[in-house]
């Protein structure tokens, strides 16, 4: 095993909800806090939800309360049960447990449906008739009043009968809703009558045919949290000006417990788009190759690209809980990470653009083994062998024909260090037809085993090798940024905005042999390279990896400056 991860502290958690939740607790409101994450199954999760997720799963674990997993399952058009399944995979995979907590919005149809009756009896919500179109227009403008709608003094018996011929199936789409009957001049225009149940003949996921009347997320979603006996109902800052609503329902209706929403700032990352609409949009245009692309910012995309969930974790306290909206660089993100692999991750070699090198004194035939550290800074990880022979592969890049100043690695006449092995030379540069270098030729000092002289001579570069006796051919893809620009989108269309050279394949990568069965799910080092995993595609013989990211850090630069 390598470097525990840096432990997650409860204590340097801080921040305005928390606070809420203390004093809550302190001023003896709630006997026991309850928070949930109220996904809608029309999406994979992405880092914005994470930020979601261990803030409301975190809370609920340092004060001792719990946290539900609820599915906000009211569109069925958009929801599949594949979503379903994924999302509670990814929140398990993030770390967290919601116990016996699970729960489903489409599991209170029934009472929300009871409640909705409940307002129109005590005169609070009516049928409405009007056309969408002109209901948009009736609703009037940031500046405007809205109108009230012809169909707003319907008698109570009358909304009542029309309600459930609705439920009954006797209109087709969009023919009615139901409105709240609350007031057309508000400011807030989330008061202005708003809808709470539309007519959707459409199969759901769980519930089959039995409804063709859905309520709508604001309808739906306060009831569902004092259903459950939601103390703290945490959401993004874009649901504040739905706050009054929550509460004008709340208040309404005979519901069990009142619930207190608060919002906190979604989290935006630099060349990151996190929004469903988007990244559906990615998906279903095969612009990537699916949700869990590891280019992808989602859960699945980032543990396929080799995101251990403890760096995530990580990330989500580094980014803190507040109400400023803002924009986290990527470099604070990509450092996030880099510095749990770098704890993490074991050490191993592997050569991305190999050319061949021969050691022309040493012994044809010859096979020496090695001992590699798996971890400098850890030495519980222990060790492992690797062959040394007379040939082996270097990166390409390590070599220059006509080397500029500074180049301290492999050129004619120059002496490096192999990694773990001996001092070599090269003496020679062997090239094709059309010029193109194809081999070095060395000689090495065999008194310098382990990669120091005895005359203590002193040479610049240490480069990483592979054997040409066992090294293993793999396919590595390397990722770059999946969008252009900082801020995608920013010119209005997002989809042009991408990177097109986001992804890269390398077919023809040799790695050392250790890492044949590197399982998926562990992340390692290949020494200066980067960091990497094996992805599913890997076959027996033909591993394939994907880099987690490479090694330089600039955040940590910027921050020393
Ligand atoms: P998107 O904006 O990607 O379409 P959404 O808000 O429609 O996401 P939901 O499934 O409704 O997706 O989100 C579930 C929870 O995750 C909500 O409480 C929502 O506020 C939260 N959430 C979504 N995106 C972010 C984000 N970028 N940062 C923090 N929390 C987020
Ligand atoms: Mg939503």
């Amino acid at each position: 095993m390598s470097l525990p991860p840096e432990p997650e502290t409860v204590e340097s958690k801080s921040d305005f909800i928390r606070d809420i939740v203390r004093e809550d607790l302190a001023a003896g409101k709630h006997a026991q806090i309850v928070t949930r994450f109220p996904p809608e199954p029309n999406g994979y999760l992405h880092l914005g939800h994470a930020k979601s997720i261990c803030l409301n799963f975190g809370v609920a674990q340092e004060f001792g309360g719990s946290c539900h997993l609820r599915f906000d399952d009211t569109n069925p058009v958009k929801e599949e049960q594949e979503f379903i399944d994924a999302i509670q995979n990814d929140v398990r995979w993030l770390g967290f447990d919601w116990g016996e907590h699970l729960y489903h919005a489409s599991d209170y149809f029934e009472q929300l449906y009871q409640w909705a009756e409940h307002l129109i009896r005590a005169g609070l919500a009516y049928v409405d008739d009007t056309p969408p179109e002109s209901m948009r227009q009736q609703r009037g403008t940031l500046t405007e009043p809205g109108q009230n709608s012809p169909y707003r003094t319907r008698s109570v018996d009358e909304n009542l009968a029309l309600f459930r011929d609705m439920r009954a199936g006797k209109f087709p789409n969009g023919a009615r809703v139901l409105r709240a009957k609350i007031d057309m001049a508000s400011g807030n225009m989330n008061l202005r009558d708003p809808v709470l149940y539309r007519i959707l003949h459409a199969p759901h996921p769980r519930t089959g045919n039995a409804w063709c009347i859905y309520p709508t997320y604001d309808y739906a979603h306060g009831q569902s949290d004092a259903i459950e006996g939601i103390t703290h109902s945490i959401c993004t800052l874009e649901f504040e000006d739905h706050r009054p609503l929550y509460d004008w329902l709340i208040e309404n209706l005979p519901v069990p417990s009142r619930p207190r929403q608060y919002e906190f700032a979604r989290l935006n990352l630099a060349y990151t788009v996190l929004s469903k609409r988007v990244l559906t949009t990615l998906v279903r245009d095969g612009h990537v190759r699916g949700w869990d692309d590891p280019r992808m910012p989602t859960l699945a995309g980032m543990r396929r690209r080799g995101i251990p969930a403890a760096a995530l974790r990580a990330f989500a306290q580094k980014v803190g809980v507040a109400r400023a909206n803002g924009v986290v660089d990527y470099a604070l993100y990509e450092h996030t990470i880099r510095d749990h692999l770098n704890r993490s991750a074991q050490r191993r070699m592997a050569v991305l653009r190999p050319l061949k090198l021969v050691i022309e004194n040493y012994p044809e035939g010859q096979v020496e083994k090695l001992t590699a550290i798996n971890h400098p800074d850890d030495p519980a990880a222990g060790t492992r062998e690797s062959t040394f022979s007379r040939e082996i592969y270097v990166e390409r890049d390590d070599f220059m024909e006509n080397p500029p100043r500074k180049f301290f690695r492999l050129s004619l006449g120059r002496e490096v260090r192999l990694r773990y092995a001996y001092l070599v030379t090269c003496t020679e540069v062997v090239k094709d037809a059309t010029g193109e270098v194809v081999e070095l030729r060395c000689t090495y000092d065999p008194a310098s085993r382990g990669g120091n002289a005895p005359d203590g001579r002193k040479v610049q570069a240490t480069l990483h090798w592979v054997a040409a006796a066992d090294a293993v051919p793999a396919e590595v893809r390397v990722y770059n940024m999946l969008f252009a620009r900082p801020d995608p989108g920013a010119d209005g269309d997002v989809m042009a905005d991408l990177n097109p050279n986001s992804l890269e394949v390398i077919p023809d990568a040799l790695v050392e042999p250790s890492l044949a069965n590197l399982p998926v799910g562990e992340t390692v080092q290949c020494e200066r390279q980067g960091y990497f995993c094996a992805d599913p595609d890997s076959a027996p013989g033909k591993p394939v990896f994907n880099r987690t990211m490479g090694l330089r850090d600039s955040w940590a630069k910027e921050q020393a400056r």
